[in-house]
């Protein structure tokens, strides 16, 4: 540490990635990358991109929202993209957190959440999870805390139902609900279809896993217009280009390519039910 480091951060622990050995000797699995390449419409499209990085990228990023809100039947207001969903979590953690709203996540989860809270100096807790991992829904209703659940949960590959996710949204009409979906494609219910029935709710997912984009950093958040307008409040007084032309196009294309990346997630699934049986 030099001498000039901020106080704030002095006692701040980073997130530890995942590793990136460079030697491929053995099979990969730490950080949950797709061994499957992008979608040939996405590649394509990319390939056009490059040539014109000498411009700015579209800090609205409508096209990829228009693409999404016809993919996911919501308005175009209703989501956002970011540099990764990790992203999107620091702006609601930033948004949606501090003395009067503390955080809420179970205690075994995503290893970033904690640094976050450190990261935006917010009081946090967390809830354990009973004895076979599951989540004890009535923990969460009615608490009255901002509230982050990955779901499916990370690591333990465990869903709640959307009946759960909404018990627990509706138990607390005063305080934001972020809904991790890093994992959704590969099994579990998608939360996004409540948007239009609750304005605390925001669910989050990622480009990354099932999608195939790990490296070209794409998130995206889905709530009612009001909460993505205080995400982008943030997003445009830190930085409103975080995304680049090209993770845009690819990202577009990974939105509209459906079929080649659910047939990707069946075959991901499958491999995993093989390996789980050796
Ligand atoms: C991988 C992961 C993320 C973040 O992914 P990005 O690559 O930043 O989009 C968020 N939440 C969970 C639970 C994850 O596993």
């Amino acid at each position: 540490m030099s001498r000039f480091f901020s106080e704030k951060f002095s006692a701040l622990t980073p997130y530890t990635p995942g590793e990136q050995p460079r030697e491929r000797t053995y099979i990969k699995l730490n950080t949950n990358e797709s061994p499957y390449p992008p979608s040939p419409i996405a590649l394509r499209m990319a390939r056009q991109a490059a040539g014109n990085v000498n411009l700015y990228s579209d800090p609205t990023c409508l096209s990829i929202r228009k693409t999404a809100a016809e993919r996911y039947g919501i308005d175009a207001d209703e989501v956002m993209f970011t540099n990764g969903s990790d992203d999107i979590l620091n702006f609601a953690f930033m948004a949606f957190c501090d003395e009067r709203h503390p955080v809420v996540f179970p205690d075994i989860t995503y290893g970033f959440y904690p640094v976050f809270a450190a990261f935006n100096r917010i009081p946090y807790e967390t809830i354990p999870l009973q004895d076979d991992f599951t989540l004890r829904v009535e923990d969460y209703v009615g608490i009255g805390k901002t509230i982050f659940i990955a779901n499916p949960n990370a690591p333990t590959g465990i869903a709640l139902p959307l009946c759960d996710i909404e018990r627990i949204v509706a138990g607390n009409p005063d305080n934001v609900v972020v809904i991790d979906e890093a994992y959704v494609d590969f099994g579990g219910e998608s939360a996004v279809s409540l948007i239009h029935k609750y304005d605390n709710l925001l669910v989050t997912q990622t480009c990354s896993k099932s999608r195939n984009l790990a490296g070209a950093r794409l998130g995206m958040g889905f709530g009612c217009k009001a909460l993505i307008q205080d995400l982008n409040t943030l997003r445009y007084s830190t930085n409103p280009y975080n995304l680049d032309r090209l993770a845009l196009l690819l990202g577009e294309a990974a939105v509209k390519d459906d079929g080649y990346y659910k047939a990707n997630c069946e075959k991901i699934a499958a491999t995993r039910e093989a390996s789980a049986k050796r």
